[in-house]
């Protein structure tokens, strides 16, 4: 049997022929609204404070209902990031996205959770955990998540 080394890169080929549909709901849908306005806003647990981005109906660590609205910046600290290798299909436009590009956990400021985004700087060598990030948006809001294109470090 011959096993390749750990150095050897295995590849594999997928086809992938699949439909997103998202169902909102009330949280995102109001999530949405702000983001045509340039403004992010997430959901608070009046029991353990935790503030969520994106918001959600329903606190993950209280199952309380969240319904106290609160303010988020479009700026935050990267707290993980990768960058991606091979095109991948955009599940927020459905387009391919072409490789390279790097992509991050944002813990933007006012936020207890992270939000999964694209970032401007695919080069690893520039990118670091802890710096600053700030939301690039689209010119004409629209109200979706694509509303910001990706995110820039400022610092
Ligand atoms: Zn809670």
């Amino acid at each position: 049997m011959n096993i390749p080394s750990k150095k050897e890169r295995i590849s594999v080929t997928i086809e992938m022929d699949q439909t997103w549909r998202y169902a909102s709901g009330d949280a995102m849908e109001r999530f949405a609204g702000g983001l045509k306005e340039r403004r992010i806003e997430g959901l608070k647990c009046g029991s353990c404070e935790r503030r969520y981005l994106p918001p959600r109906p329903v606190c993950g660590k209280c199952n309380e209902r969240l319904t106290d609205w609160v303010p988020v910046a479009d700026t935050g600290e990267l707290v993980a990031w990768t960058v991606m290798k091979l095109p991948m299909l955009d599940g927020r436009t459905g387009e391919i996205r072409e490789a390279p590009y790097g992509m991050g956990l944002i813990l933007l400021d006012g936020a207890d959770t992270t939000l999964n985004h694209y970032l401007v700087e695919s080069d690893p060598e520039k990118l670091a955990i802890g710096q600053r990030v700030k939301a690039v948006w689209r010119d004409e809001l629209r109200g979706a998540m694509d509303d910001i294109l990706h995110f820039e470090v400022i610092s």
